[in-house]
Parts: C-alpha cells; sequence; structure tokens
C-alpha cells in the first residue's frame, strides 16, 4: 500500500508529495510542527497539541491554515487512507511559499499545510522501555525560543547523532548553570530518594511537552509529588531513577547517563508504572 500524504489541500501518493523551493520552511525553517501518538486507533491528547500549535502559530505571527476542526477532519482522514492504528501523526505548518526574502511576506501568502501519517509497531516501545535508554548529556546549545515548537532542529539533529555515535538514545541539554534542560525530542525526569518527579519549570528552556503536561494529570490522579525545578547533572546521576516523556516515546526510562548507571540499570519501577497509567488518564478520540 502506497503511503498518503496532505499536502496544502490535497490527498497524494508519498513520492508526489512535494513543497515548492522557495517555501519558508525550505528556506528559512520558518515553521511549527506536532506529532501526536496514535494508539489503538484512537489519537491520543490531540486537542493539546493543537492548542500548542496554535500558540506556536500565534507567538510566530504565521496564519492557521484552518480551523481545528478542518484539523482534525483532516488527521482522521490521513490516518485513515494510510490504514494506520498504531503509530504516529505529523503535522507541518510554515509561512508558506514566496521570492527568499528575510521579512514576512505579503499577509495574502498561504501557510504551507502537510499532515503525514505512520505505523509504528508498539511493541518496539515497549521493548525498548524495559531494557530502559542510555543518554548522553551535551551543552545546550539552541536559541531561547525552544518554548515554540518550531522546525528549526539542527542542535537536536547534531545533539542526538551525537547520543547514536556513543550507542546512546537521547542527547540531554545542559544549561550553563549545570542544569538539564531535555532531551533532543523529549523532557527529562528525574525520581528522587523519596519517589518525589522532578522536571524542569516550562517557563525557560524547555519546550512544555504534552506527554509532560498529562503525566502532571496521571501524578495527581495517583496522588504522586511533582517538583518543578532544574536538576543538575550530578543530581540525575545520583537519582534513583530517570526517564524521558515525549508523544513517540511515551514514558521511557533512562538506565545509564554518560558512563554512570542509574537504578543499578534496570527501568525504574516508578516510571515503568507511569508508563503503563499513562493511556488511563490521556484523552483520546477514534480515529
Ligand atoms: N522537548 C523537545 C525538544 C521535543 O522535541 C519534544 C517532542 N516533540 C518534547 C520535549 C516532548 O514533547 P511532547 O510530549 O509534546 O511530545
Amino acid at each position: 500500500m502506497s503511503r498518503i500524504v496532505y499536502v496544502n489541500g490535497r490527498y497524494v501518493p508519498y513520492a508526489q508529495a512535494t513543497v515548492h523551493v522557495e517555501d519558508r520552511g525550505f528556506q528559512f525553517a520558518d515553521g511549527v510542527y506536532e506529532v501526536c501518538e496514535v494508539r489503538t486507533g484512537r489519537i491520543v491528547d490531540e486537542e493539546r497539541h493543537l492548542a500548542r500549535l496554535n500558540r506556536s502559530l500565534r507567538e510566530l505571527s504565521i496564519t492557521p491554515p484552518m480551523s481545528d476542526a478542518a484539523l482534525r477532519v483532516v488527521i482522521s482522514e490521513v490516518l485513515r487512507r494510510n490504514m494506520v492504528r498504531d503509530g504516529a501523526v505529523y503535522l507541518q505548518v510554515t509561512r508558506g511559499t514566496a521570492r527568499r526574502d528575510f521579512v514576512f511576506p505579503d499577509p495574502d501568502v498561504a501557510p504551507t499545510l502537510v499532515v503525514t501519517a505512520r505505523s509504528v509497531d508498539p511493541s518496539k516501545g515497549q521493548s525498548t522501555a524495559e531494557q530502559g535508554i542510555a543518554v548522553v548529556t551535551v551543552p545546550e546549545s539552541r536559541w531561547t525560543r525552544v518554548d515554540i515548537k518550531t522546525i528549526g532542529l539542527l542542535p537536536n539533529v547534531l545533539a542526538k547523532m551525537q547520543a547514536k555515535e556513543a550507542g546512546a538514545r537521547e542527547a540531554w541539554f545542559v544549561d550553563r548553570d549545570g542544569h538539564v534542560t531535555e532531551g533532543g525530542s523529549s523532557n527529562a525526569w528525574i525520581v528522587s530518594e523519596s519517589n518525589v518527579l522532578i522536571t524542569r519549570p516550562a517557563e525557560s528552556g524547555i519546550l512544555r511537552g504534552i506527554t509532560r503536561t498529562t503525566l502532571f494529570d496521571l501524578a495527581q490522579a495517583h496522588g504522586l509529588k511533582i517538583e518543578e525545578r532544574g536538576f543538575t547533572v550530578d543530581e540525575a546521576l545520583n537519582a534513583r531513577e530517570a526517564f524521558i516523556t515525549s508523544a513517540t516515546t511515551i514514558v521511557t526510562p533512562v538506565v545509564r547517563i554518560n558512563s554512570t548507571v542509574i537504578g543499578g540499570g534496570t527501568p525504574g519501577p516508578l516510571a515503568m508504572r507511569l508508563r503503563e497509567k499513562f493511556h488511563s488518564v490521556a484523552a483520546s478520540r477514534p480515529i
């Protein structure tokens, strides 16, 4: 079955899904994106993802390509046409196509909207979580507006490549004060000796992850304490547990940071429990 992609009003076969060479996403990384998990035929936390998409667009003064209701129809249609039951849906909006110029084009230039979807075998993520992942720390090298989910991801690409070369799955950025900000494509968490969940406040230095937000709901439902504060690499190395969150990894335990083994090298029980319970609190809508 050939994959179908939505591009600017049309559902087209993957090989024919193209945007213009002067699309501002291509020229300037002038665009934003979202990724939602799809699980057992349901889209997870869609409302929160669309709210964040709209916020990202607003922060950059990019015109929303369509209403949320219309976008939900496109998302469903792309998932249906690709017969995705478990996997992910990707949305990208750019400022559109215009003759290359740094300043914004005329307001009547339409934004570009691309929606793609792919199937992912959920047992893969599960076995990764059951093994736990390694992370490496890298100096923070990104701009200060990482709260906006832009497609300008080169520092993340380089950091994650560095992680891969070191045999790790994720890179944790570390700011000038020695505090972990977040992962290349995930939020970072540790668990204290007294089982308190610790994660950096979303006011600066990180993307406010949707999975992170939903984990707050989950923690509340289970009477778990969350402390929103920065933590150093040293504190992480000595933590009882560490884990990452993102729409595609849900909650995935970290068992090694650089060359230090965390929690005896086996996934933390609290992280695994949060992973197991995550979908009991996350909102989901049938495709
Ligand atoms: N931080 C960064 C830099 C990310 O790329 C992601 C994944 N999109 C996250 C955090 C986690 O966000 P979410 O839970 O919304 O996937």
